[in-house]
């Protein structure tokens, strides 16, 4: 008898068609605003068991043979991937390929895993996940360096043949057309970006929460998106006609021909709206009594330069350089970053641009990433944490950064700074880094603010440890949400606790506010919080006078601000702070706001 578990997890692919023609509805939460319509493409791998079982010395050879066949294949699924992006010169990806080519050739892995299936009498799939294991093993002994380039690459190998074991599609090697509507079971913020550029209509999920990287992304580059729509995976078949309502965070699967028309009207009346809003953009952010609220723009890709200044952004608050690092092999150069702060600067010269140096880690993981399987990563080495680690890549980006300083009006952010001790740490960097430009002749300003990120509930309580030595504060709400309530921000299963009205996530905000005021400090939200108009009279109530969010929000924040008086915004602060239950609080918000800007909120 044989004896087989099924233990071990691992992304695999699940097959699928059809789909048949049954109009169907599920929910999820809404990322990216607007209507998609298209057909579906099933992208990507979703988590599923692979088995672990003994066999007999007579079944050896046919094992030997199954795991062969699955080489091949890979091998052939890659070259297919390799010529496809040969036609489109793309460059890092295709050396990215070679070198998976060549670990499915590695002499080492194909014998060893022969060998486990024929000497231990082990099933192809523990075979290889035994080999690659040690194969592991032995390069974290050789060399650091060697295995951050190359634990990845083995990974990927290592799931690619699993699929082909399975007899599972491979999902990512398809071509996704323009105009689809992509059903993943998770998306990472790379692989978005990927897509979205390949201009997909819009995307759904069955893993992410609202405030994921992924979610962050699709809001920023404008794409009709949804995550967490429970075993969406499996409940869309390939091709099937889709709806995916953003607004709603509805998806409407083989929709019927009514609805298709319906939501196809709605589609261009929201586009029209758009246009009209954009118009509008270009009026100032001051309320009714006369305060003047700064409105700045949250950047991820130099490609959202162009929304930037037609959203009416005075500025950017918030520019997130690590997805400058995200969906390449190795990270980017000293000059190759230079030549993009540089850019920046110059175009939305004389507005201000906060950069943010890298906050690589927790869910936003390059493919030279070292660290890539800590058990608890937004906890673990994340953001500052890995640029004191990693000091040559920070000194990299510092040096890239102070280079460009002189084109344009730059300040640098830290993100995730939990201590004095820490920040004086970043602080001491910088200084070395200026002098030793200043050494080789470059030219660098006088001053250059460096600001915290509180986003870290320590940060958020020594804040006026902090204020001493920082030029400025940027909050940033989604992070210090996740820590605050001890919830995943990336995961839907929590998300329901998620929750930026909660009593103690309001009473941070206040005191972060008072006490910024009190030493005299700037203060930017640059959190989701920021750009959501249910909690901007609470925020600027409270003193913030400063909001950068993803430039779509941007037009309708400003036109809601217009028609506000800071004055009557006391009364329901008071009243957001007398009260002991977020959902009391959403109450209050949504039946002021409604009263108030009947238009915006239904
Ligand atoms: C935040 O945490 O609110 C923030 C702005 O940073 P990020 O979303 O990139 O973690
Ligand atoms: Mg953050």
């Amino acid at each position: 008898m044989k004896n087989r578990t099924a233990k071990t997890t691992r992304a695999l692919a699940s097959p699928k068609s059809g789909g048949g023609g049954q109009r169907r509805v599920f929910k999820g939460d809404p990322v990216g605003r607007g209507i998609a319509i298209g057909k579906a493409v099933l992208y990507g791998a979703r988590s599923v068991s692979f088995p672990k079982y003994w066999i007999n010395d007579s079944e050896t050879k046919n094992e030997v043979q199954r795991f062969r066949k699955a080489l091949s294949q890979c091998k052939n699924q890659m070259d297919e991937i390799k010529t496809k992006l040969c036609r489109i010169d793309s460059r890092d990806p295709i050396s990215i390929i070679d070198s998976h080519i060549l670990l499915l050739q590695d002499e080492l892995l194909v014998r060893n895993a022969v060998s486990a299936i024929e000497k231990e009498h082990i099933n192809a799939e523990w075979a290889l996940n035994k080999t690659i294991a040690e194969i592991k093993q032995a390069f974290s002994k050789i060399s650091q360096t060697y295995l951050r380039e190359r634990k990845y690459d083995i990974d990927y190998i290592e799931n690619a043949i699993q699929r082909n074991l399975a007899g599972q599609d491979q999902g990512l090697s398809k071509k996704v057309e323009p105009g689809s509507v992509v059903v993943a079971y998770d998306l990472s913020p790379a692989e978005t970006i990927q897509l979205i550029r390949t201009k997909i209509a819009g995307f759904v999920t069955e893993r992410g929460g609202l405030n994921s990287h992924t979610a962050i992304v699709a809001r920023s580059l404008k794409i009709p998106s949804i995550v967490g729509i429970d075993a969406v995976f499996d409940r869309v078949g390939e091709g099937n006609m889709m709806i995916v309502n953003g607004e709603t965070g509805e998806i409407i699967i083989n929709p019927r021909a009514s609805e298709l028309e319906k939501f196809q009207k709605t589609r261009k009346t929201q586009i029209e709206l758009d246009l009209k809003m954009k118009k509008e953009a270009r009026f100032e952010s001051k309320t009714i009594d006369g305060s003047n609220i700064k409105i700045l723009a949250n950047m991820e890709l130099p490609d959202e330069m162009e929304f930037i200044k037609a959203y009416g952004a005075e500025g950017v608050g918030l520019y997130r350089t690590e997805f400058l690092f995200l969906d390449r092999p190795s990270p980017p150069t000293e000059e190759e970053q230079e030549e993009i702060y540089k850019t920046v600067l110059k175009k939305l010269k004389p507005l201000e641009v906060t950069i943010r140096t890298i906050d690589l880690g927790a869910d936003k993981i390059s493919a030279h990433n070292d660290y890539a399987d800590q058990i608890n990563p937004a906890m673990g080495l994340r953001a500052v944490r890995l640029c004191l680690r990693e000091r040559d890549i920070f000194v990299r980006q510092l040096r890239a950064l102070l280079r460009a300083a002189t084109e344009g009006n730059l300040k640098i952010c830290l993100p995730m700074i939990s201590s004095l001790d820490e920040f004086r740490k970043i602080k001491k960097i910088f200084r070395e880094v200026i002098a030793g430009l200043k050494r080789e002749k470059v030219r660098v300003p006088d001053h250059v603010p460096l600001g915290v990120m509180i986003e870290t509930p320590a940060a958020a309580i020594e804040i006026d440890l902090l204020a001493q030595e920082a030029d400025f504060f940027s909050v940033g709400t989604n992070d210090l949400i996740q820590y605050l309530l001890a919830v995943d921000r990336t995961n839907e299963l929590v998300s329901y606790l998620y929750n930026p009205l909660h009593p103690s996530v309001i009473r941070t905000l206040k005191q972060i506010m008072d006490t910024a005021e009190r030493f005299g400090k700037e203060v930017t939200i640059c959190g989701e919080m920021a750009g959501e108009p249910l909690y901007l009279l609470v925020l600027i109530a409270m003193g913030f006078n400063r909001l950068s969010m993803n430039p779509a929000s941007i037009p309708k924040l400003k036109k809601i601000l217009r028609m506000t008086r800071l004055t009557d915004t006391q009364k329901l602060l008071s009243d957001v702070l007398a009260s002991d239950s977020y959902k009391e609080n959403e109450r209050i918000l949504e039946n002021k706001m409604h009263d108030l800007f009947p238009e915006y909120f239904q």
